[in-house]
């Protein structure tokens, strides 16, 4: 048996900070206790002093290698899950996607295939839904046997992911049989498909008006009728990447109204803004969906709001990156919409940066707390898809996640040193106080300071429960 002490440092939960040693065997925590009131003996002991002890960050919404318009995310799950453990995060819920004509679980296990013996950290699939028939309905149930308890639907991307309001309302109506969630990308896009052709006929061409003609009012009322939908049909409802003021204000209702509704924001929504996306092509970096929204309505301090207020439960990052050159033999994939904004693959790179972002955003900055970091990058969202206390805490019996995180370290990051296989990061020459030291992964050291001491194939496929925030 191995066994691993962490002396010193603050334990940071989304309950509690207290000084407290930490010994983990093999992969588990097996104690916790004050410093120097027990007398441990361990292969390996890891000074913390000073720093914090905090369960390892779970993201539940990253694309590694996903096809989209023509080319896939540049990351493929052994360099994204490895670029996701030196950025502190632990656990990944990737999806699994079912193309239309397909099978549901073709789709598991095709992105079964592409993940086996490649990631670094523990991981999960939600199940896009691409195609609702009797069949994938059926499919469903089989999919949550074998511990996806989430599927995910598009209200945008007409001909491609999308779903049509029949089909959306099937598929809750089947979720809610067992319990499962429906995450909702919520923007109209047949709306948006009009204003795409109008710009492009107009000559409107760059990157920015990508951020123009999804209007956050369309957010808002995809939103609305994905609430309703699912009020309906008493399906537990996530609406994923939320950008807009309008969408949370729905959000913020639902609740009140107290609906089993979710919703979760992601750094590049609280961070950046439609100016980004000016600069001619240059911009073509942060084209995402839903896209950054205009600083001056007050969308990201809204977002802000929210989580404090818990009317956003989860920061995810929706990493799906794509290259702006040529690099690591790929393609420009960025330029294939060059001269057609639409034709941009849409997706940022973020697996990496999250934490060390959020809490320099977040904490350092005063607008939300640590515990809240915690809870926010780490407890709720293990919570929100069935894998606490597994994961997402720092107590006796979960999983030996932990992240040894320095309050006073800072860095400036940029592509110079970051590891996710992309050629630019959206947040270059940002510095941030506060980094990731050291990473363990189901007790396993896997970032030490400089060095990656991780290795594909040591993160295991996790069959998720239901989502522990539903009443
Ligand atoms: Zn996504």
């Amino acid at each position: 048996m191995a066994r691993t002490i962490i002396t010193g440092g603050t334990v940071v939960t989304a309950a509690d900070q207290m000084s407290a040693d930490v010994l983990i065997e093999d992969e588990k925590i097996v104690a916790l206790a004050a410093p120097g009131s027990h007398e441990w003996s361990a292969d390996q002991t890891i000074d913390a002093t000073g720093k914090y002890v905090i369960p390892g960050g779970i993201d539940v919404h990253t694309h590694m290698e996903l096809p989209f318009g023509g080319t896939f995310a540049s990351d493929t799950f052994e360099t994204g899950t490895r670029a996701a453990a030196w950025g502190g995060t632990t656990t990944i819920v990737d999806f699994a996607v079912q193309t239309k004509g397909q099978g549901l679980m073709e789709g598991f296990e095709a992105w079964q295939e592409k993940a086996s013996g490649q990631c670094a950290i523990d991981y999960g699939f939600h199940l896009i839904v691409g195609d609702v028939n009797e069949q994938t309905l059926k499919e469903m149930e089989t999919a949550f046997a074998e511990g996806v308890t989430s599927f995910k639907m598009f209200m945008a991307y007409p001909g491609v992911f999308y779903s049509d309001d029949g089909q959306i309302f099937r598929a809750m109506q089947k979720a809610a049989e067992n319990g499962s969630t429906i995450m909702m990308h919520a923007e109209n896009g047949i709306a948006i498909d009009v204003l795409v052709e109008q710009a492009l006929q107009r000559g409107e061409t760059d990157p920015i008006h990508h951020g123009i003609v999804r209007k956050s009012i369309l957010e808002g009322e995809a939103t609305h009728r994905a609430i309703k939908l699912a009020e309906l049909a008493e399906s537990p409802l996530y609406i994923v990447h939320l950008s807009a003021l309008e969408a949370l204000e729905e959000v913020t209702i639902a609740r009140d109204q107290g609906l089993n509704v979710f919703a979760e924001t992601c750094p590049q929504y609280l961070l950046l803004g439609l100016d980004d996306l000016g600069n001619q092509f240059e911009g073509a970096k942060y084209v995402c969906s839903p896209p950054l929204r205009d600083w001056d309505a007050g969308h990201q301090e809204e977002l802000w709001r929210g989580l404090r207020g818990n009317d956003l439960q989860v920061i995810s990052t929706d990493h799906c990156p794509f290259c702006m050159d040529e690099f690591d033999g790929l393609i420009a994939q960025k330029r294939l919409g060059e001269g057609d904004f639409s034709k941009i693959p849409n997706g940022m790179p973020g697996v990496e940066p999250r934490m060390e972002l959020i809490h320099q955003a977040g904490v350092v900055e005063g607008k939300i707390s640590l515990s809240r970091w915690v809870e926010l990058c780490s407890t709720a969202p293990a919570k929100m898809f069935g894998l606490y206390p597994d994961k997402g805490t720092i107590a006796v019996g979960s999983d030996a996640d932990v992240v040894i995180f320095d309050p006073n370290a800072s860095k400036v990051i940029s592509v110079d040193n970051q590891h996710m296989r992309v050629d630019y990061s959206a947040y270059e020459d940002w510095e941030v106080t506060g980094i990731v030291d050291t990473v363990l992964s189901r007790g396993r050291v896997v970032v030490d300071g400089d060095e990656y001491r991780g290795e594909a194939g040591h993160g295991r496929y996790l069959k998720r429960g239901l989502n522990q925030y539903v009443m």
